[in-house]
């Protein structure tokens, strides 16, 4: 469903991915991660062309994500992307912001998009906040209102980028509930995260970054337990 090939990506003459092949099939979960700087983020940011490349080619769907000319916005809004910072409107409701996406963009009538963001608000535990301000939300309950708001597109598949890593600690666990769920379900996703639990649990393989390329991929318990490289066995101690 998604597929690298032959990746290529320079900031000036910063050579942040260097020759990235991996794919990702439909209903795959599949975890990044690495050391600070090693291009996780800029990987993840080039799959829905946050981030531009300059050699190779990416497939989303069967779509060349850099064609000249694909409809960027269009697409961009079809790519549940979750960052860590969660980007809500203040000044719109819970509801208004998960509307907002499907009532401009895909023309849905205020009506059903007002119940569907019922039912998401419904599926990521708070039901009880379509009107609430998000400042009136906690962290964990704001990011899980930005999954919701990404949900509401019907995306194919989901980026998440650190989506907890700004939370207070007491605040992760709910947020990885509703990833969790959302894997459960079948949904294709492409998570960095430094939440080791978390991709045990839920990831079909760990892809290992270092210096702009993936040194290591494998099952999380193959990584876990037995990274081949030296550089992930020392990146594992670290986080231990
Ligand atoms: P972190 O764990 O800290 O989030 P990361 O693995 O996500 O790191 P990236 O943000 O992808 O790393 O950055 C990879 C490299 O590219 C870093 O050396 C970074 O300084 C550089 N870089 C990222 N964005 C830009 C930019 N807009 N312009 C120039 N260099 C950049
Ligand atoms: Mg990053």
């Amino acid at each position: 469903m998604i597929q690298f090939e032959g990746v290529n990506k320079w900031y000036g003459d910063y050579h942040a991915l260097q020759g990235i092949d991996a794919t990702v099939a439909r209903g795959e979960v599949v975890v990044v991660c690495g050391p600070s700087g090693s291009g996780k983020s800029t990987l993840i940011r080039t799959v829905n062309r946050l981030e531009e490349i300059q050699q190779g080619r990416i497939l989303f769907d069967g779509q060349d994500v850099h064609a000249p000319s694909l409809d960027i916005n269009k697409f961009r809004s079809r790519v549940g992307f979750v960052f860590q910072s969660f980007n809500l409107f203040p000044h719109l409701s819970v509801a208004d912001n998960i509307m907002l996406a499907p009532t401009l963009v895909l023309g849905r009538g205020k009506a059903p998009a007002r119940e569907r963001a019922q039912q998401l608000l419904a599926r990521v535990g708070l039901a009880a906040k379509a009107d609430a301000y998000p400042g009136q939300l906690s962290g964990g309950q704001q990011q899980r209102v930005a999954i919701a708001r990404a949900l509401a597109m019907d995306p194919p598949a989901m980026l998440f980028d650190e989506p907890t890593s700004a939370l207070d600690p007491e605040m992760v666990g709910e947020v990885l509930q509703v990833m969790k769920s959302l894997a459960r379900e079948g949904m294709t996703m492409i998570c960095v995260t430094h939440e080791m639990g978390f991709a045990r649990e839920v990831a079909d393989r760990v892809l290992f970054m270092d210096h702009g390329r993936i040194v290591e991929t494998g099952t999380p318990s193959g990584f876990f337990e037995h990274p081949q490289s030296e550089r992930a066995q020392r990146f594992l101690a670290d986080l231990r």
